[in-house]
């Protein structure tokens, strides 16, 4: 089946789309092609104008919904989602050039699940009665206004759903901007939200580079935001809502260690090694790029991955039998290209992988380097490619503090059959989400994010709720004021 590609418009404001042809043309590439899917225009200073008033202009009546009939509505969406599960998993592939075989279970599906998620949460987001003797407090959950969303390109439809969904279950409403590389699959978040029921304004896109983030960021009307992008970009979108003590949730990148203990099963071990890096063709956040090997199963690891390497199928994104797409644009694939060289010139050893594909579109075999040291740039900076670092290590003390030894903090992985060890490692690794033979997995109902330069705040789950909200404390007397004169 094929659906069209080219949206009605750039922006979706107010419940509808908006087009405003003065802004800069951002041409919309497929990255299994390299061709041009669609035209979209980066929004000029009046349409950001225009999206922020409809936000603000919107919100004190979605607040004041019963928080039942918001949840209905998104639920409503999460259903229309799954609905259109097929065309919204082709857009995000042809946005993305992540393979259908991925788009189809992990993309639109995941943003339904935090629709639903946060859908059914809402009626059940009370305040607390706090008795005082006579008197007592009571705590009202209130919305922030209105936030602002800015994605990254790895995860376009369920960035924005992470995002909307825990903020319009608390009452805000909110202006996304997703990444300039995959605009399209957000405007299609807006339609859906609008076609279940929210009020025009609620729910809105507008398209631009980092200069368009800045300028919503930087604006009075707006009360957080939250960025899923990388930790430079982080550490500017922090600075610049910390001038006006906005709330921030920031999810940025991360250098995660993945420890392979020598009782571990080592079939789990290397899936859990393949899911951390070669999903999405490497541009995952979390991913456990620095795989600590104990020395005595090194070979028998190295045989088993690369032999299993060997059945990735590489090819058309859209052909369901393909399970390993290109990377997302021409710049971010010459990125890695440029860490591939660092890794051969300071002496790792490549043992598989290493070159572009020979085919049209902007494709880099799985790559794997070995004897990987501590000091390497492949094992210091976040690569968002195709590339694994193995690295091997002898005893526990030694693998917990070379695996912290990073100024990131996202993720982390243990495989080992022992689970006392399982259960100490992880009670010792600084990240955000710990995984015991396992890797990579994000249902909604467990929080999300990173410590240390990897982020604060948390996306998912219950605990999103508190980065959405804030709480009023009302004191009620019941006798009379004593007053000292
Ligand atoms: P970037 O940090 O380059 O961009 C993220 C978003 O911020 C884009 O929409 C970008 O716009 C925008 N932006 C850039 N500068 C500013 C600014 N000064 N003010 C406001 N907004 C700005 O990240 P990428 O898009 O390259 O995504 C990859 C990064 O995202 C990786 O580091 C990865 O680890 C991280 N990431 C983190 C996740 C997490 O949950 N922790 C999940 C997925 C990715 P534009 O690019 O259009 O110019």
């Amino acid at each position: 089946m094929t659906y069209d590609t080219q949206p009605e418009a750039s922006h979706h404001i107010g419940g509808r789309y908006v087009e405003d042809t003065a802004g800069a043309a951002i041409p919309v590439i497929y990255p299994a092609t390299g061709d041009r899917i669609a035209t979209v225009h980066a929004a000029t200073a009046s349409v950001v104008d225009q999206a922020l008033a409809a936000a603000e202009a919107a919100q004190p009546d979605w607040a004041a919904l019963s928080p039942r009939e918001r949840g209905r509505i998104l639920t409503r969406a999460a259903q229309i989602m799954r609905a259109r599960n097929h065309e919204l998993s082709v857009l995000e592939t042809r946005d993305t050039g992540k393979p259908l075989q991925e788009t189809l279970v992990a993309d639109a599906t995941s943003g339904a699940d935090a629709l639903e998620y946060f859908g059914g949460l809402a009626g059940t987001l009370t305040g607390e009665h706090i008795p005082l003797g006579r008197d007592w407090v009571y705590t009202i959950r209130e919305a922030l206004g209105v936030c602002v969303g800015i994605g990254a390109w790895n995860y376009p439809t369920q960035i924005a759903c992470w995002k909307a969904a825990p903020a319009l279950a608390c009452g805000n409403t909110m202006v996304f901007k997703p990444s300039e590389t995959t605009p399209l699959c957000a405007l299609k978040v807006a339609e859906i939200l609008t076609e279940a029921g929210a009020p025009p304004g609620v729910f809105n896109v507008v398209q631009g580079l980092g200069e368009t983030g800045a300028r919503l960021v930087t604006d009075p009307r707006v009360a957080k935001v939250s960025l899923t992008g990388s930790a430079p970009t982080g550490r500017k979108v922090y600075a610049a809502a910390a001038a006006d003590m906005k709330h921030v949730t920031m999810e940025l990148g991360g250098k995660s260690p993945m420890i392979v203990f020598d009782d571990a099963d080592i079939e789990n071990a290397v899936g859990g090694a393949i899911l951390g890096n070669f999903y999405s063709s490497g541009q995952i956040c979390s991913n456990g790029t620095r795989v600590f090997v104990h020395g005595a199963i090194m070979e028998r690891f190295l045989d088993r991955l690369t032999a299993r390497l060997t059945t990735a199928v590489i090819g058309d994104p859209l052909d369901e039998a393909t399970s390993f797409g290109p990377m997302v644009s021409e710049a971010q694939m010459n990125i890695v290209l440029g860490y591939i060289d660092k890794g051969r010139t300071e002496g790792a050893r490549l043992v598989t992988g290493g070159r572009r594909v020979d085919r049209e579109g902007f494709y880099l075999e799985p790559t794997v380097f070995a004897d990987v040291t501590d000091a390497m740039t492949i094992a210091r900076e976040e690569i968002f490619g195709p590339v694994m670092s193995v690295l091997d290590f002898d005893d526990e003390d030694e693998v917990i503090a070379r695996a912290n030894a990073t100024e990131y903090g996202l993720s982390a992985g243990v495989f080992t059959r022992d689970l006392a060890r399982a259960h100490r490692v992880t009670g010792k690794l600084r990240a955000g989400t710990c995984f015991i033979n396992s890797y990579n997995d994000a249902p909604v109902e467990a929080p999300f994010g990173g410590v240390k330069a990897s982020g604060v705040g948390r996306e998912n789950a219950q605990a999103a709720v508190e980065h959405y909200s804030q709480l009023k404390s009302v004191y009620v007397r019941m006798g009379d004021v004593e007053a000292p004169f």
